[in-house]
């Protein structure tokens, strides 16, 4: 790694703590502070929505065209704090704000996401010389953000101002690819000529997720399997031929998590903190999380589960097995919010086992951090997992997690009856649920009949390094890796 520091712009769709559904709005939250801790001048910028009421100033506005229309948009700015070796410090985070995309209920899922998300990336890159800022590397995020890298290659790098300008796109699920009807090309103001099979056409559709990956001059995914996974057509998401034509620039880095806001030791949202030394306090959240839940107060195995209820994390094997896995003495905590079907479906399980099954609707940082510290074991079974944040959140708290072994979660999870010295959890490789329910049985033995070499696993877990501090130099390096290629092609 070259010790340059460096301009950065990192642009997300959520950023935790002001807008999240799931592990994006995290490594947005948290690997931009471990940039600006290591002296880069690292900048972020997202959506300003409705639900962001954190206290900002006005810095600027300019009309946006978008086709024929001028819609304005004004960028407020606040200070994200985080303290680095007990030093209190700050970077800037800029907030789009336009009352006629964002001043609605919700993040996605509104009829115009592509209208939104286009006006997004064009401000982004009106804003920079309004606030004089000229990034060496505009780092970009999942589908939100691919036409960003299009916009400068095809419009933008032809101003000095932006020429020098390199990209780098980080892909956090490819199952999200921002395709919509080729009408919306007009909204570029750019012509057509970028709308063909080669570039942004993908069946048919402007693909926002094809824009990023087709030219931006870094890619990366979140971690080293998906990164392979993703050229296959298993996991490709029918997206594998272009991400194979671009192997070579496509890279797999394992995301950290904040150590600020994931720590047992100090997190203030749990009734007990404790560290490796004082492991044996974690039962109090156990019992936190039983009274909290509704449970009984019982000393039997907990699982926990904390995640979007989606198709992609594997829920429909719990279901298969529920009955079976009902058959041990154990309780399972699910918080989760998507599907209705997987909601309603839980909410029945949770009723044909009362004091043995707990299920919260919605979605709540709070709770999700004490069931974290809480439960013993941690179930992830995917059916593909880019990175995963929910095994690695609660091995930081010393929770073993049970996994399938896919992508990020293949990487993280090392298991135990496979390699005991390395080994952290438990993890199956066929998608199935019978594959399943062995390793939690696998597990829940290992729990009741060994105590003592649980106990010194979760020592062990506990004990780990899951900062952004090696990820983040990863991050650096690609930084350098798209600045050269920007610079080469000049
Ligand atoms: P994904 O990004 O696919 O949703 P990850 O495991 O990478 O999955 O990240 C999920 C993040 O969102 C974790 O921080 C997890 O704790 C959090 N999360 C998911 N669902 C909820 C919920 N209902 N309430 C609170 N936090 C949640």
């Amino acid at each position: 790694m070259i010790d340059k520091k460096l301009k950065i712009l990192f642009v997300s769709a959520e950023v935790s703590p002001y807008a999240k559904t799931g592990g994006l709005a995290d490594v947005a939250g948290s690997l931009p502070k471990a940039l600006s801790a290591a002296g880069n001048d690292v900048r972020v910028v997202m959506p300003r929505y409705k639900s962001i009421q954190s206290k900002m100033s006005y810095v600027t506005d300019f009309s946006v065209q978008m086709d024929n229309a001028k819609e304005t948009c004004i960028v407020r700015e606040t200070e994200m704090e985080y303290n680095s070796g007990n030093i209190a410090k700050s970077l800037p985070v800029y907030f789009i704000d336009s009352y006629h995309y964002y001043d609605r209920e919700g993040i996605y899922c509104h009829f115009d996401d592509g209208d939104r998300f286009i006006f997004f990336c064009k401000a982004v890159l009106e804003m920079l010389p309004k606030i004089n800022f000229q990034p060496d590397v505009i780092h970009c995020n999942d589908w939100h953000t691919g036409p960003i890298c299009m916009l400068l290659a095809e419009h933008y790098h032809k101003q000095s101002f932006y020429a020098n300008i390199s990209t780098v796109y980080t892909i956090h699920n490819l199952e999200y690819q921002g395709n919509f009807s080729p009408d919306i090309v007009r909204l570029f103001n750019l012509g057509y000529d970028f709308f063909n099979p080669d570039k942004t056409e993908f069946y048919g559709q402007f693909s926002f997720m094809k824009a990023g990956i087709v030219y931006s001059d870094i890619i990366n995914t979140v971690s080293e399997m998906y990164a392979k996974e993703i050229q296959t057509p298993q996991y490709g998401e029918k997206m594998e031929g272009l991400l194979s034509k671009r192997a070579h620039d496509l890279f797999g880095i394992v995301n950290g998590i904040s150590y600020e806001q994931f720590d047992p030791e100090t997190d203030q949202w749990i009734v007990k903190n404790y560290n490796a030394d004082s492991y044996k306090d974690k039962k109090e959240n156990k019992q936190a999380v039983q009274k909290e839940m509704g449970l009984p107060l019982k000393a039997v195995p907990m699982i926990g589960l904390v995640s979007r209820l989606s198709g992609q994390k594997g829920l429909n094997l719990i279901l298969e097995q529920i009955d079976n896995l009902m058959k041990y003495d154990v309780q399972f905590v699910l918080l989760g919010t998507g599907d209705e079907y997987y909601e309603n479906e839980f909410k029945n399980i949770e009723g044909r086992y009362p004091g043995k099954v707990a299920v919260y609707t919605g979605f709540n940082a709070t709770l999700a951090q004490r069931i974290y510290a809480g439960a013993d074991m941690f179930l992830m079974p995917s059916r593909f997992e880019p990175c995963g944040l929910g095994q690695i959140i609660s091995l930081r708290y010393g929770t073993i997690p049970v996994v399938r072994a896919t992508g990020g979660l293949a990487e993280t999870v090392i298991d135990y009856d496979f390699d005991k010295v390395k080994g952290n959890g438990f993890s199956f490789e066929e998608f199935s649920s019978e594959e399943m329910l062995k390793t939690i049985e696998r597990a829940l033995r290992f729990y009741t009949k060994d105590s003592e070499a649980w106990e010194n696993l979760v020592v062990r877990v506990l004990q780990m390094d899951y900062s952004w501090n090696i990820p983040a130099k990863k991050y650096m390096d690609l930084y350098y890796l798209a600045i050269g290629k920007r610079r080469s092609v000049k």
